[in-house]
């Protein structure tokens, strides 16, 4: 399966720094086949990102959206919205909401659910456990209870799904799992897709990695059976920086 590297711009960038940036990346991916390429930036600039990237290889994805499709809900945007945009993925419950913004497991699972009745975007849903939970030696345990929480109640049709684990002690800390640590994660999240989703859909959801993924590590991740792809935050800010970390096969 080709593998899917998702670059999450955060909010790091202003808007001619996203547009320009957008610009880099359509330069850097031009005739792209080896990877999916995605770029995540700011709300306010996914038009103008969508606009630069017209053409070009690199998919548009949000890194949030509300969980219903219209109403007073002041401040907040739409999943059929981030469609109409061109968004093709959309992140959800990235660590950052959730520490920040006292995002839950249960709102999670209803942008998830608004993700999949009413559009045709491809769902992230990020998880990932502390450095407590990690010392303590529950983060399996704790992963697995937000994978539960997030996808509950859900009658899987089709596959349309993207899981992102992401140890929040390894965000932006420089600092990352050993390649069985992350092994092991991702075998348990592929045990407990299959449960949810049944052995076809289940086998069938690619399970990203991220967390301070740099050109030096990436192959070492991408390398894992059971990782997918990546999800790539500072790393993504600069584009050759991102094209050698999407460029692992030529390594
Ligand atoms: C992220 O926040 O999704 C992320 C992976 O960040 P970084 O690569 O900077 O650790």
């Amino acid at each position: 399966m080709q593998k899917l590297i998702i670059a999450n711009w955060k909010m790091n960038l202003g808007l001619a720094e996203s547009r320009a940036l957008a610009a880099e990346y359509k330069k850097q991916f031009a005739g792209w086949v080896n990877t999916q390429i995605v770029a995540c930036p700011s709300e306010f600039a996914l038009t103008t990102v969508a606009k630069e990237l017209k053409g070009s290889k690199v998919s548009l994805g949000a890194q949030n959206c509300f969980w219903e499709s219209k109403g007073a809900f002041t401040g907040e945007t739409s999943a059929t919205a981030l469609q109409e945009i061109g968004c093709q993925y959309i992140l959800l419950g990235h660590s950052e909401r959730r520490e920040y913004l006292g995002e839950s497991c249960r709102q999670v699972n209803l942008k998830l659910k608004n993700v999949l009745s009413a559009t045709r975007i491809m769902p992230v849903v990020c998880v990932g456990e502390n450095a407590k939970v990690r010392k303590a030696g529950k983060h399996l345990a704790f992963v697995d209870g937000q994978l539960k929480r997030a996808l509950t109640g859900i009658k899987w049709r089709e596959a349309r799904l993207v899981i992102a684990y992401e140890p929040i002690w390894a965000i932006g800390t420089g600092l990352v799992p050993s390649t069985q640590d992350a092994a092991e994660m991702h075998l348990a999240i592929r045990s407990r897709l299959i449960k949810l989703m049944g052995a076809d859909l289940g086998r069938q959801v690619p399970i990203l990695y991220g967390g301070s993924v740099s050109p030096a590590n990436s192959t070492g991740f991408l390398k894992i059976v059971e990782v997918g792809g990546l999800l790539v935050g500072g790393a993504s800010l600069e584009a050759a920086k991102f094209n050698k970390i999407a460029n692992f096969k030529q390594k």
